[in-house]
């Protein structure tokens, strides 16, 4: 249905009736040119993000949230007459009651509907511990710390067993710029460098690329509504206590001040990111002493927080 404020507001393309203003560029959008817009850019950027091969066999991170089924539909879109490209859904279960069981659901009905297979690995399999049972815990390290860590390394054990070439996840553009504004202030270049899409190949390591890092979060959710999309629209109950809200907060004040600012953010990320991969290359990886996983101390950040956990139970 189209807002009352934009009943007589005419497409800049089209003369159509628009969904839509991009206050960064001026433009009023239809539907048709608005999704037109974001596959236009998303294709564009993902050929900068590196070729697909023919035989390519790309797994989606799919939480069940608008960014990941977003994502997820745009890439079978864009693969779909390339029927070589093979595609997989990865579904990280942390454990998370009442949250994470409903968007299980939401992510096997998109890819039944698409036809793509559907893998889920839990905590609970990999670590022997639901998101719950730790943050029974109250660790002061905070929820988020554990579940990123134990995340990645789920994505990356399956995206391996899958035997992918590339892991592809959801992260916009807004969070694009809070990633980056955040690791300026904690003044941590080193992973400001690793920011996704990775070019170089680790040994262990599935790299990562970002289809939608260049569209807006509001986009994102756009396109899902007229694409009339199922997702999963809940907050973690875990997530007040991260440190990115905060971030989050300052990037929308800056943007709804300066329209473009997260566009800004981003460019400027870009043009040093060059520099910065050269200052701070990949280290060479050992093998964790523990679990064998690929890491850049004697042992991997999951091995340090199991011991943690043991300790704190
Ligand atoms: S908000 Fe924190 S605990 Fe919740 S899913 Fe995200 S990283 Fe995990
Ligand atoms: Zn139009
Ligand atoms: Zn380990």
């Amino acid at each position: 249905m189209i807002p009352a404020f934009l009943i007589m507001i005419l497409c800049s393309k089209c003369h159509k009736p628009a969904i839509t203003v991009i206050r960064y560029s001026g433009a009023h959008l239809c539907s048709q040119h608005f999704v037109e817009f974001v596959e236009r850019r998303v294709k564009k950027d993902l050929k900068k993000q590196g070729k697909t091969m023919n035989n390519s066999r790309i797994a989606v991170a799919v939480s069940g949230g608008k960014d990941s089924i977003v994502t997820l539909h745009l890439l079978h879109d864009l693969f779909e007459s390339r029927p070589l490209v093979q595609l997989y859904a990865i579904t990280v279960d942390e454990g998370i009651k009442g949250y994470r069981d409903a968007s299980l659901e939401v992510v096997q009905k998109n890819c039944n509907i698409l036809g793509i297979e559907h893998h889920v690995i839990s905590f609970k399999d990999a670590v022997g511990k639901t998101m719950d049972e730790i943050a029974a815990l109250h660790d002061d390290l905070g929820e988020c710390s554990y579940c990123g860590v134990f995340r990645r390394m789920c994505l990356n054990t399956m995206a391996k067993d899958l035997g992918v070439d590339k892991l592809a996840t959801g992260h916009n553009l807004d969070d694009m710029a809070q990633s980056i504004l955040m690791n300026f202030v904690n003044g941590d270049m080193q992973k400001l460098a690793r920011l996704g899409p990775h070019e170089r190949i680790q040994p262990g390591l599935i790299p990562r690329v970002l289809p939608v890092r260049t569209i807006p979060e509001k986009e994102m959710m756009l396109y899902a509504f007229v694409k009339n999309m199922k997702f999963h629209n809940a907050e973690c109950p875990y997530s007040t206590r991260a440190l990115r809200g905060q971030f989050r907060c300052i990037v929308d004040d800056l943007e709804y001040r300066n329209p473009g600012t997260r566009h800004s953010i981003f460019q400027s990320y870009e043009c040093i990111r060059e520099m910065l991969m050269e200052k701070y290359p990949p280290v060479d990886l050992n093998h964790c002493l523990q679990c064998g996983e690929p890491t850049s101390q004697k042992l991997c950040k999951t091995c340090i927080l199991l011991e943690r956990i043991r300790r704190l139970f």
